[in-house]
Order: C-alpha cells, then structure tokens, then sequence
C-alpha cells in the first residue's frame, strides 16, 4: 500500500516514506475508563495511518492528532496488579542499581506516572539514590522518603539547566511523541549542566510487533514505533551517543542507554522496511484468522479477551468491533472491572466473573502473562483453553 499524501521522516526528515497499514477512525484512547456501553462506543475516533522511513526505519502515524487526546485521572493504565509485571519492574530496578551502579545518583524520570518505578530506585537505603519525578498529570505528595523523593506536576526540559542530574530515565513515553528529535533535543538542552548524565530509555519494539504480526500492538496513543536504527537516528540528531539497546521484556521491549557524547554517524535500517512491506500483505490475512478463530469459538462457548489495555482494546476493535462474538473482556486491574472496552463496549469485568459468562476460550493478548493466566483460571475452577493468537497455540 503506498500512500499518496507522504510525510518526510520526523526523524531524519527523509522524503522516502510509505503507508503500510491503514486504519480509520479507531478509538484514540486505549486506557481511558468508560463508564457505560454508549459512552465506550462514542469515545473521540482518529486515523492510524502508519508509513515507514526508507531511509531510517521509523515508523510513525502521518495522521496524528495530539489535540485529540487527553491523559485525564480517567486514564488508566496501572499494570502493578499482576505478578509478572512486579517481577520485571523489579528486575529493572535491580539491573540499573546493581548492573549499572546506580547508586548515590541525583535520578530525574521524565514521565514518571504515579512514581512507582522512581519510588523503587529512592527508597532502597543501600542504594542511596535521590529522585525528581517529572509529569504533568501527577497526582499525589510532591515530597516522600524523607524528601529524598520529590515530584513536579510538569514536564522536563528548558529551565530545568540548574536541577542536578546523575540519572535520566524515561520509560513508555517516547512513543506518544510525535516529534521524538525535538523531545529529545529540550532533554539534551535542560542537562546542559550535566554532561556526565546517563541517559535511559525503553519502548516498545516494533521489530517484535513486525515478526510477530502482533496487530493489535498497532493504536492511536502510540504515534512513534521505534526499533534500534531508528533510535540511533533519533538519538544522534538530538546530540547523545547510545552506549547500548538490549530487547527486554521477552522481546517486546528495548532498554535503551544513552551519554551526551558526542556520536558516530549512524547505518542502515537493517531489513525494517521489508519488514513493514511484509507486515502489510499478511496483515489482511492475519485479522482474518484472529476473527474466523473467534467466530468457530463462539459457535462453541464464550469466549474472553484476557487484558484490557491497548492489546486487548485494539484486538476487540480489530476482530469485534460490534461486539457479537466476545462475551467480556477480564482485567485483574480493579479500577477497570465494571467498565467498557473503548470502541465496541465489551464489559470489562473480573477473573471471578467468567463463570457466569460460560467461558470456554479465552483469547490471552500478550503471551508474556501465560503462567499467570492459566493459574487464574484454576483458581476460579473455569476449564478454558487459552490461546495466544499470534502463535495460534491452544493450551488449556
Ligand atoms: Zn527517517
């Protein structure tokens, strides 16, 4: 699918850019709650028209719109229910503090959500550390540990030259912006006074979403998909220097670190757009079967998405969108329980619920939660077979 209106690169200003997947009007918000089926089915609506960079790899949303989204105290997207995901936010706090020293460290974290991440490098006392976390839509004591840990209801760039940093870190953030060079390039001025700063990241990959023909990973909030060539473009034009990218999270994310040295010039993208090219000619292929597969199931029993975060919000849009075929949607997350998939209105309700819905399938989007599913369901006795839909395994 070629595009006929072309946007150059935001990354590297490159003319050479093509559309390979094409969505109209999708809900723009994946995580906001919504409080009954009409509203969930009225939510604002946007286009995804995803192009990729022939020259850099970066693939982004040539019809973004920031004006129409808004992160609000509605906006939900709080993972820390499950075990897994403490196990592996553990596991990154323990890898920066005992992998990559960082101890003793003045921490900014731009983007710092609720401060949950930030509050685990504070308050280790062998660690040492002190932090500032930076969002605008923070709520909560803008002081703790003792006033080692502060917040700031703002964002992180010119006129923050005087606050100390040691430590940067930005988690899930890059990914909303729709021009990264510039974010990146207000980052590199406010740490002017800084040239010692290290520098983390993480993101999204789009290479796993790519191979993986994960597309339910494709959805408004995120306008700018990245994968390492394209954050060596990115980087190097805002004047860092990556020390390293690692792929985390079983592949679905990258750690990126990154130093205010000067850079080398960086290479080719490295098989992305093929990728991409690929991605489009299964994609057609790939929402029929998810949808074929859940309309066989149906004949058969309930079936259930398990997750209602952007995965499963965008696959109920992308395989339900009226709402026909899928019974709910099971979030262990409280807050959303009672709620509605934004889009198609699906219920979003607890793994305690599913007895009443007669589930027999549940369809599990994102395979990094397998164990932890499956033990779930043992516990409310729900004989179900779970399928990870991008691989097509059934295991009960
Ligand atoms: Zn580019």
């Amino acid at each position: 699918m070629t595009g006929t209106d072309n946007q150059s690169c935001p990354v590297c200003n490159s003319p050479d850019t093509d559309i390979f997947l094409d969505r109209r009007n999708v809900p723009v918000h994946q995580n906001l709650l919504m409080p009954d089926r009409d509203a969930a089915r009225a939510i604002r609506r946007g286009d995804l028209r995803l192009a990729y960079c022939e020259n850099c790899g970066f693939i982004f949303n040539t019809s973004f719109d920031p004006e129409k989204l808004s992160y609000s105290s509605d906006y939900d997207n709080n993972q820390s229910y499950s075990s897994v995901f403490h196990e592996y936010i553990n596991d990154l706090v323990r890898g920066l503090i005992d992998a990559r020293g960082v101890k003793n460290s003045r921490i900014v974290e731009i983007g710092c959500g609720k401060g949950y991440f930030l509050q685990k490098l504070v308050e280790d006392p062998a660690a040492g550390n002190t932090g500032i976390g930076f969002d605008p839509s923070y709520i909560g004591p803008l002081s703790c540990c003792n006033g080692r840990l502060q917040f700031q209801q703002s964002n992180f760039g010119p006129g923050m030259e005087h606050i100390p940093a040691d430590v940067v870190i930005c988690r899930h953030v890059i990914e909303h912006i729709p021009e990264p060079v510039v974010f990146l390039r207000s980052i590199r001025a406010a740490l002017e006074n800084n040239p010692h700063a290290r520098i983390f990241f993480e993101t999204p990959c789009v290479r796993w979403i790519l191979e993986n023909n994960v597309i339910w990973d494709f959805f408004y909030e995120h306008c700018s998909y990245f994968f390492a060539n394209s954050l060596l473009a990115a980087f190097s034009r805002a004047g860092f220097c990556i020390e390293g990218i690692v792929p985390i999270f079983n592949g679905q994310y990258l750690w990126i670190e990154a130093s205010l040295k000067e850079t080398p010039a960086f290479t080719d993208p490295d098989g992305i757009c093929g990728m991409a090219r690929d991605y489009a000619r299964d994609e057609e292929r790939m929402l029929d079967s998810c949808s074929n597969e859940i309309i066989r199931r149906a004949d058969v029993g309930g079936v259930a998405l398990w997750g209602a975060a952007a995965k499963g919000v965008t696959f109920a849009n992308l395989v339900d969108p009226d709402c026909r075929f899928v019974s709910c949607v099971v979030d262990i997350n409280p807050n959303k329980q009672g709620h509605y998939v934004p889009g198609t209105g699906h219920p979003i309700v607890g793994p305690g619920d599913l007895a009443r819905f007669g589930i027999r399938s549940v369809i599990l989007m994102n395979p990094n939660y397998y164990d932890e599913v499956c033990m779930q369901l043992r516990k409310e006795r729900i004989e179900a077979a779970v399928i990870d839909p991008a691989r097509g395994e059934h295991c009960s």
